[in-house]
Parts: C-alpha cells; sequence; structure tokens
C-alpha cells in the first residue's frame, strides 16, 4: 500500500467503479436483494452549483442508501434536477441585467430556449458535483422536472383535481411583485416590520386611520366592529364623504375583524388592494374597484393622481388632504408588518385577478380534503417526522392553510392546461379542436408539480418503479421547506394515488459557519463544498457534517473540523496499512486466541449492534461518532498497539490469532465507516488480503 491515501486520485476512480459495477440501480443489484428501500432525492435547483447545503443532503441520503444496501435492501435513490419556476427566473433576471436586457422584452419562446439552455449546462455541472461528493444514485432514473412525463403527470393531476371540484379560477387578491411582474404565493411572502406615518382621516361625520391614503380610490365601504357602541348609529346608514376628486356615499358596515382598539376603530374598507378588505368585501358583497395597476401605479380612476407611483400618490394624497382640511393628523411612527417579496425586498402590492387556486380546506364529495389527508397521515403515524418535534410545527401550520394560489406570471415553468373562448374554460392537457381557444399564459408554481415529485418520478400509475418502490421510505429534506414542499407532497400523494408518499420524514436543518452565523454570500463565509473536498477528500467532509449534527437542529461547519476529519482518513488508512502489511497469508497455523482477543472480539460485536442501531433510528451522528472514537481510540492507539510484538513473536499460533483478530476488526470497521466514507474504505477493502473480494458496497452488513 501507499504510504498516503491520495484522495484527488483515487476518488474519481473509485466513484466510475462503482458506476460501472451497476450496483447503483437496484434492478442490477444480486438477487439477494429482494425488499426495497428508497430515497427520492430532492432535486437541487438547476440553475447554479452545489452549495455546503446541498452537500448535507447528499452524505445524509447516501449514507442511508448505503447502509441499507449493505443490509440486504434493493435500494433506490433516485435522482434528478429542478428547473425551480420562479428561483430560477429570479436567478436569470439578474443575468439579464448584467446584459442590460430585460425579459419582458425578449418573446417568450426564445426566453425559453435560452432559460433551458443555461439550466442544461448547469444541470450538467451539478450532477458531476453530486458524483464528487460520492452520491450512489441512479444515473439510468434521472429526471429533470420538466421531462415530459413529469409534465403530463402534473396536466392529469391538475385536470383531475378541476373535476373534482378541488381547483378554481378565481378573481382573487394575490401577491403581487411589481419588480418581477408575478403573483406569490403566501409560503413566498416575507413580513417585514416597518415604521410608517398613520393617517387620520376626515370621512364625513368619521374619522379613520389608515397607513395607505392613496389607495382611498378603490374604497367601497367604511366599516366598524358591530360591538363598537361608539358608532352602532351609523351601521347600515350611507354617509356623505368629501373626497379628492368630488364628493362620493359610502355605506357604513360591520364586521368583526375590524379592531375597534386600532385608530379610531373605524376603517376605509379597500376589496381591490388589501387581503383582509377583500375578505369584507366578499362577507358583505362589495364592489372591488381596482385603482392601481400591475406596474405599480395608480390608474385612470383616480383623477390627477393617474400615473403616479405609490409612495409619490402617497405624499401627494396626504398633501392636498391636508390643505383641503380632510387630513385630522398624523402619527409619525406607526409600526406595522409589511409583506415583502422574499427574493428582491420589493414590497408586494394586494392586486385582484384571475388565478388558479387549489382548494385546501374543503373535501370533495365523499373524500376529505387536501389538508385532512395530510393531518390524518400524520397523526395516525403512518408518516413519522423525524424529530418528532417537528409533527407539532406540522399540524399548526395545517390548521391555518389558506387556498393556495398555483398560477405564476413567468414563461419558466409548466403550463396550465386550461383553455379560454369568451366566457368558457377547458382543462385538458391539449385544445379542444374547435376554433377560438386560447391557452392560460400563466404557469404553474413550481411546487405544484414538485409537489408530486415522488410519484411522478415513479411513473404512476402503471410504472413497474411505482409499483416496486412507493410508497418510498424515506424523504429527506432541509426543514426551511417543510410547508413548501414536504406539505405538499403528502397532500398530493394521498390525493393522486390514495396512498401516502413517504413513510419517514428526516428534516436537516441549516448548516452555519464555525461562529454559529448564517452562510451567505454577503457575509463573505461560504464553504464551497467542492473546494474543500479537494483540498481534504469527501470523506472528511462527510465526516464533518455528520458528527454533531442532529435532525432538525442547524450545524456548524468549518475548515478547522473539516481537516481534524482528514487527520481521520489518515489514521484509518495508516492503521490499515500496518494491519494488510503485517498480515502473513502464509501462515498456516490455527490461530489461539487470547481472553484479550475475545474480549476485543466481543467488543466489537457491541459497537457493532449499537451502530446498526443508531442507523436504523436515524441517529447519524451517534454512529459516526462512536465509530470514529472506537476505530481511533480503540483500536489503532490500544488494540493495534498492544498487538504489535505479538505479530513478530515465535508463537504462530500467537501470532495468528493477533492477526486474524486485527484483520476482523478492520474489516468490520472498514464496513461500518463505509456509508460515512465511502472513497477510503472502499479503497483499503480492495487491498485486503483474501482475494478475490466484491465491492465493499454491496458487502453483507
Ligand atoms: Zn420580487
Amino acid at each position: 500500500m501507499e504510504s498516503r491515501f491520495d484522495h484527488q486520485a483515487i476518488e474519481p476512480k473509485i466513484y466510475r467503479r462503482w458506476e460501472k459495477s451497476g450496483f447503483f440501480n437496484p434492478d442490477k443489484l444480486p438477487v439477494t436483494h429482494k425488499k426495497s428501500f428508497t430515497i427520492i432525492m430532492p432535486p437541487p435547483n438547476a440553475n447554479g452549483a452545489l452549495h455546503i447545503g446541498h452537500a448535507l443532503f447528499v452524505t445524509l441520503q447516501d449514507l442511508m442508501i448505503r447502509f441499507q444496501r449493505m443490509r440486504g435492501r434493493k435500494t433506490l435513490w433516485l435522482p434528478g434536477a429542478d428547473h425551480a419556476g420562479f428561483e430560477t427566473q429570479v436567478v436569470f433576471d439578474k443575468k439579464l441585467e448584467k446584459e442590460k436586457r430585460n425579459r419582458f422584452q425578449i418573446p417568450r419562446d426564445k426566453l425559453w430556449q435560452e432559460m433551458w439552455e443555461f439550466t442544461q449546462a448547469n444541470r450538467k455541472i451539478m450532477e458531476n458535483q453530486l458524483r464528487e461528493l460520492g452520491a450512489s444514485c441512479d444515473w439510468s432514473r434521472n429526471t429533470f422536472t420538466l421531462d415530459p412525463k413529469i409534465i403530463k403527470t402534473t396536466h392529469e393531476t391538475f385536470t383531475q383535481m378541476h373535476k373534482d371540484g378541488l381547483l378554481y379560477r378565481g378573481e382573487r387578491i394575490v401577491n403581487w411583485c411589481v419588480k418581477h411582474q408575478t403573483t406569490l404565493s403566501d409560503l413566498e411572502v416575507k413580513y417585514v416590520e416597518r415604521e410608517d406615518p398613520l393617517y387620520y382621516i376626515k370621512y364625513g361625520p368619521l374619522t379613520l386611520a389608515t397607513v395607505r391614503p392613496e389607495t382611498k380610490f378603490g374604497d367601497t365601504a367604511i366599516a366598524v366592529n358591530p360591538k363598537d357602541k361608539r358608532y352602532k348609529k351609523y351601521i347600515g346608514k350611507e354617509i356623505e364623504i368629501e373626497t379628492l376628486i368630488g364628493k362620493a356615499k359610502m355605506k357604513v358596515i360591520a364586521d368583526a375583524v375590524v379592531d375597534p382598539h386600532f385608530g379610531t376603530g373605524v376603517i376605509k374598507v379597500t376589496p381591490a388592494h388589501d387581503p383582509t378588505d377583500f375578505e369584507i368585501g366578499q362577507r358583505h358583497k362589495l364592489e372591488i374597484r381596482e385603482v392601481i395597476g400591475k406596474d405599480g401605479r395608480l390608474n385612470e380612476k383616480t383623477g390627477p393622481y393617474t400615473g403616479m407611483k405609490i409612495s409619490e400618490a402617497r405624499q401627494r394624497v396626504a398633501e392636498d388632504m391636508k390643505k383641503q382640511g380632510l387630513l385630522v393628523k398624523t402619527d409619525s411612527n406607526y409600526k406595522h408588518s409589511v409583506a415583502t417579496c422574499y427574493k428582491c425586498g420589493t414590497t408586494l402590492e394586494p392586486l385582484v385577478m384571475p388565478q388558479w387556486f387549489v382548494r385546501m380546506t374543503e373535501a370533495p364529495k365523499g373524500k376529505k380534503s387536501l389538508r385532512d389527508m395530510a393531518v390524518d397521515a400524520v397523526k395516525s403515524g403512518k408518516i413519522e417526522l423525524i424529530p418528532k418535534r417537528m409533527e407539532k410545527v406540522f399540524l399548526h401550520w395545517m390548521k391555518n392553510l389558506r387556498d393556495w394560489n398555483i398560477s405564476r406570471q413567468i414563461v419558466w415553468g409548466i403550463k396550465i392546461p386550461a383553455w379560454y373562448r369568451r366566457d368558457e374554460i377547458y382543462v385538458g392537457a391539449e385544445a379542444p379542436r374547435e376554433a377560438g381557444w386560447k391557452q392560460d399564459p400563466d404557469v404553474l408554481d413550481t411546487w405544484f408539480s414538485s409537489g408530486q415529485w415522488p410519484y411522478a418520478t415513479l411513473n404512476y400509475p402503471k410504472g413497474k418503479d411505482y409499483k416496486t418502490f412507493y410508497p418510498t421510505d424515506m424523504m429527506e429534506t432541509g426543514a426551511d421547506i417543510l410547508f413548501f414542499w414536504v406539505a405538499r407532497m403528502i397532500m398530493l400523494g394521498l390525493y393522486r394515488t390514495g396512498k401516502i408518499p413517504f413513510r419517514n420524514v428526516y428534516l436537516h436543518g441549516l448548516v452555519r459557519d464555525k461562529d454559529w452565523q448564517k452562510i451567505s454570500k454577503s457575509k463573505g463565509n461560504v464553504i464551497d463544498p467542492l473546494g474543500v473536498a479537494e483540498i481534504y477528500g469527501t470523506d472528511a467532509l462527510r465526516m464533518a457534517l455528520t458528527v454533531g449534527n442532529m435532525p432538525g437542529s442547524d450545524t456548524a461547519i468549518s475548515e478547522d473540523k473539516i481537516r481534524g476529519y482528514r487527520n481521520f482518513t489518515t489514521k484509518i488508512w495508516n492503521a490499515s496499512r500496518f494491519v494488510i502489511s503485517s498480515y502473513d497469508k502464509k501462515l498456516k497455523v490455527r490461530p489461539r486466541y487470547t481472553k484479550a482477543d475475545r474480549a476485543h472480539l466481543k467488543k466489537l460485536q457491541e459497537i457493532k449492534k449499537q451502530v446498526t442501531s443508531d442507523l436504523e433510528k436515524f441517529r447519524f451522528h451517534h454512529a459516526a461518532e462512536t465509530l470514529y472514537h472506537y476505530f481511533w481510540h480503540t483500536f489503532a492507539d490500544k488494540i493495534i498497539e498492544v498487538n504489535k510484538s505479538r505479530l513478530q513473536g515465535d508463537d504462530l499460533a500467537d501470532r495468528a490469532a493477533a492477526q486474524a483478530a486485527l484483520l476482523e476488526i478492520l474489516e468490520e470497521n472498514l464496513k461500518m465507516l463505509h456509508p460515512f466514507m465511502p472513497y477510503v474504505t472502499e479503497e483499503i477493502w480492495a487491498r485486503l488480503p483474501h482475494k478475490p473480494r466484491g465491492m465493499l458496497m454491496i458487502e453483507k452488513w
């Protein structure tokens, strides 16, 4: 054996051997592997390189897959890449901006083609990076979220849901990003605390408080709390008010949502431009009067303010009201929470426009609602969240679900399979035969299709893979996308297939730097996983990401930590080199074990039991630590040391016992370490005495 483990030379060689063996593909595993074990990989976004968070999921999923493969399971780890709808659109918009271009000036087809090429190029890079990280996934089943079969399944689901009444196209209030020119789902809204002036405005005999005087042109009612005695006499009456563009009449309504302690206890109701007001409007059948357009400017219904941007109009309206004596007072530092775009920070404009919505809490006839199906699956334990405390978080969120807006006004995504002709709507992948039908110009929220990822990748409903590998065993992903993705996969999986999509959900936290700071480009503390793997070896990186990392909790990583596990790799290599080089194959003597030998072998069995149980119970950090300490401090530092002289001894039976015991301990350790540190262990395995041997990756655990 060479004196040092040259990971840069050996890793690619080993990965090629693994790939060539075919064992990543469950169909090519030995026939003894019968019972399936499946993980569908969360497809990384095809819009950039892998970051340290990706390295974490590769580490955790690969170690589960390798462990189960060695346990004799027919393991499938299905890789993929995500077109990542809006996220990619944002990345691509930035690229266009640098090139002094703008997506709104590029024809749809051309933009699509450019984005297609951009993602395909990124995909290649990303897939090679997955290989470098040692991912033992089945590349023959590699899937892109825009593959025809995924689009087909997505369209079928849309059609089915429409038939079941779970989908509707409605003029509803949506979150509009003026910069990105698209709506966002409620989950994509980022709320920020802000201080703004609170204006007290005269409305006929009443005074009310608002932060948005510029929307007053869209007011269609005034509302008070029904229990508020101060205003009882006005309820149901029409009052005359003076506005900046003439006199108007407005009805005073009572609605329990009005907070009597806010301002004066009176609010103006602007259904077209406020989510709460929209709901009040629905309850009281109020007119929806739009005064702000998609460009974020006031429209022609606002007289002299037409064409003004919101911030400018707000100031002007306030000034003009002051002049007319309509502004009673202004509180300057009113703290409130403002909805912003999670990508660009622009204040979102609530607008009313026709969008497709999924009914989350209403059930089709004779069935359960999407929400209730998912809640039952988690409550009954059919799906287990790891760590368990996440179940509470999950159930709480599910309680407050609102209908899900799945229309997006971008090019990059799966087209909505809906067609319009005059006031008719047709839902289906293909347009009806007659002339005059036009397809919905929007695309689907990317999470609508990725919510179908487990069964769509496995070729539901007729595919052999679906029958063999569904429901899958494990969904391992970031705790931050529990709602974006996991909840929706559970709901859509149960809806479409009638079965849970996975039995377990392992949620990992964020990877932070050594000072527990969030890792970000702006902080300059980015750790490039491929870069550190190149320096210290992939095995070292993987160990550093596993030790100390508990499910659901954030974990810290530093170059020092990775270097530490590089030293461990070296330790494994050196200890193995010693055991292998001092093994005398010609020594054909029956070993005579000592009491100490037996004690060591007994301890080894205990370690095996412990590590196996930890892996079965998803305590990966614990298993990794046990192995690290055992190998370094017990095996290398003690057992090898005390046996060195016996290996040179004249008592051949004793020598045979020493070398047999050492070899057995080494072999078992290589096996147990393999899921964590696949490269160095596979390489040493190939150099053990007693040829011929197969690959460690399918060695029986
Ligand atoms: Zn935005």
